[in-house]
């Protein structure tokens, strides 16, 4: 069987090396895949970009591919799912339609307001003076997002109200994040423990996948900026049995049953983004419609599954008779990032890999080849990721073999990947 995986970030570096370990999989073609795909046995970069979804019908057809799996969130919210199916090629993901519990933060909240759905209170703007003055009433903690997709980047945590101030105008009056920003959703902060839980749905039946945590801010003990996110773990300690049948009955089965009830039934990966409060109550902070980076590198690492046997199941209605088994290993994944993000950050350095140890995978984001030599090009550049017999085993691994083994001029990364899980078992 012939694969396409759409995107050229980690997550897709992970979803393509794992489709490429079933024996089923002949060939996986990635668009357009980075360095890293490139290198893997049965995976070949191809140079169509994800946005070109008329140039990936095309190849589709052309090579007759038996499944496409899309990884990154554009094509997506752009409809790529229904123009495959109207083309009769087979592809797991959402639909346009579906895909806007993503690609707009306003018609998530209205979704979750109209089905009781738990997530923080809200309101929706376009104008900056009742946006000001919501939050003059409302108070700090405040949180400001950017209505459209800005990359994990167009969400501003603001702890004054001149930060919320300032985040307000750049958005709606100096276009600091284009379109996306043209709208603005204010919400309550909410004070709880970030979780990941992303379950697989073929319309009719759902499974769950591992659950994970990510870690968005970008320095050690979740401060400074929001970024894409620094490094996960999974399993999520933080997602005990009562918290996963609570998000299960409170979030997902509602989630699911309301997009049926629409006569929009979900077929992908869904991504919920939690936050578990003190009570042990879920609350939805967005969602994603598709798998999480860097949350993906560590879950891939995790399963023993056939993976390609899943998605095809999944993308022909047939998930019931899907089995999917997990290690009882700890993944763990940190991000390597060029220095400056997730502001602007330089490029070009030449990336210094000493040596490859057969337990430790490097999933590449933002690398290139510049005359064969291998240099950052993004701002999340590898993600570092190795399974262990517990959470302190994985990131020994994983920290010492960073330490040992790879450098580029500029590179950082937190430290405490994993920490509230380790807070939690002292
Ligand atoms: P992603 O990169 O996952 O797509 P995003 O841009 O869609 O991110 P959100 O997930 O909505 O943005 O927010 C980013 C981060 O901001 C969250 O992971 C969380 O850390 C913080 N955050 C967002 N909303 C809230 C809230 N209401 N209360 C507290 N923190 C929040």
């Amino acid at each position: 069987m012939k694969v396409l995986v759409i995107g050229s970030g980690g997550r897709e570096h992970a979803l393509s090396w794992k489709l490429s370990l079933s024996p089923k999989v002949s060939r996986v073609f990635v668009a357009t895949g980075n360095p890293g795909t490139q290198n893997e046995e049965k995976i070949i970069n191809i140079n169509i970009s994800p946005e070109n979804i008329a140039g990936l019908v095309d190849f589709a057809k052309k090579e007759k591919i038996h499944l496409t799996v899309v990884g990154t969130e554009q094509p997506l919210v752009d409809g790529i799912v229904d123009i495959f199916e109207n083309n009769n090629l087979l592809i797991l993901g959402p639909s346009e339609y579906a895909s806007q519990l993503e690609g707009s933060k306003g018609f998530a909240k209205d979704f979750l307001k109209k089905y009781k759905i738990p997530t923080a209170s809200y309101e929706k703007f376009t104008e900056i003076e009742p946006a000001i003055n919501y939050v003059n009433q409302n108070g700090v903690p405040i949180v400001i997002k950017a209505d459209g997709l800005a990359a994990g980047k167009g969400v501003i945590v603001a702890e004054t109200i001149e930060s919320a101030h300032n985040a307000i105008q750049d958005m709606l009056s100096d276009n600091k994040f284009g379109d996306a920003g043209s709208s603005i959703v204010i919400e309550e902060f909410l004070d709880g423990e970030e979780a990941s839980y992303i379950i697989l749905s073929d319309g009719k039946t759902m499974i769950p996948m591992a659950t994970s945590q990510d870690h968005k801010r970008v320095g050690d003990g979740d401060k400074g900026e929001n970024t894409g996110g620094m490094g996960a773990y999974s399993p999520a300690p933080i997602v005990d049995e009562l918290v996963n049948s609570r998000v299960l009955n409170e979030v997902i089965y509602p989630t699911l049953d309301a997009l049926k009830s629409e006569g929009q039934p979900y077929k992908g990966f869904l991504y919920a983004g939690l936050m578990i409060m003190p009570d042990g109550s879920p609350k939805v902070i967005e969602f994603n419609c598709r798998f999480g980076d860097p949350e993906t590198q560590p879950i891939m690492m995790r399963l023993e599954s056939d993976f390609f046997d899943i998605c095809y199941k999944a993308a022909t209605g047939n998930l019931k008779n899907a089995e999917m088994k997990w290690s009882s290993k700890v993944g763990v994944g940190v991000v390597l990032a060029s220095k400056g993000y997730p502001g602007t950050y330089q490029k070009d350095y030449p990336i210094t890999i000493k040596e490859y140890t057969p337990d430790i995978k490097l999933f590449h984001a933002g690398t290139s080849l510049k005359n064969d030599k291998l240099v950052n090009s993004g701002g999340r550049v590898i993600c570092v990721t190795a399974l262990g017999n517990n959470l302190e085993e994985a990131r020994e691994k994983v920290y010492s073999y960073i330490n040992k083994n790879i450098f580029w001029d500029g590179m950082f990364y937190r430290k405490d990947i994993g920490f509230k899980a380790l807070k939690k078992s002292s």
